[in-house]
């Protein structure tokens, strides 16, 4: 499996595009879908899959493009995150529209049938639905908001719980210390590393 992972929108959302033999799955397309677009046409992949690591809208926004050029498109996402989709909490002024419900929603629980190689772990915490992408094989973790490299994210938004995420912590600090983690915005950094200084696992 190749990796490519791009910051995307205002907020830097940390987009990766998963490919393996043609086929790529675009996780957390937060905005710049066109751009997206262009760097699989450039690569010559076509796109199997979105993976949301959670639906807040700095995550999502570059869905609708996506699904303009492939209707098809399906959509991977927690059932505890799917209110979320336009829900006016869930917008930001300027250049992020609220999209509403993506057309072909999925529920990541069915995501291995898609891509064997993939474990969804269920992080709420940060939002009710939070999901790290787990690729053993790769000893790659996709972590969303839930881990970012020396802080976790927030919980005060709706739907947020401080004492659910630090049990969703405890599911991520189980996996390989050798285990490169890319968080939803910022640096990579490795579940060693977060075990040794993150201030919400080591405190
Ligand atoms: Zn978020
Ligand atoms: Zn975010």
């Amino acid at each position: 499996m190749e990796r490519l992972t791009i910051q995307v929108g205002s907020y830097e959302v940390n987009c990766s595009i998963l490919s393996d033999e043609g086929r790529a799955w675009i996780v957390d397309p937060g905005q710049e879908g066109e751009r997206i677009l262009e760097i699989l046409a450039k690569k010559g992949l076509e796109p199997a899959g979105v993976l949301l690591t959670h639906a807040h809208f700095d995550h999502i926004s570059g869905i609708p493009p996506l699904q303009k050029a492939f209707p098809e498109l399906p959509v991977y996402v927690h059932p505890g995150d799917t209110p979320m989709f336009g829900h006016p909490f869930n917008q930001s002024w300027g250049e992020y529209e609220s999209i509403g419900t993506p057309a072909n929603i999925r529920d990541v629980a069915d995501l291995p049938s898609a891509l064997p190689a993939v474990t969804a772990i269920h992080t709420p915490g940060h939002t009710p639905g939070g999901v790290c992408f787990y690729f053993k094989d790769d000893k790659l973790l996709l972590s969303g908001d839930t881990l970012f490299a020396g802080s976790v994210g927030r919980t005060d938004f709706p739907g947020g719980s401080m004492g659910k995420l630090m049990e969703s912590l405890k599911k991520l600090t189980a996996l390989p210390d050798d285990t490169l983690v890319i968080p939803g915005h910022g640096p990579h950094t490795t579940i060693a590393a977060e075990k040794r200084s993150n201030p919400y696992i080591n405190g």
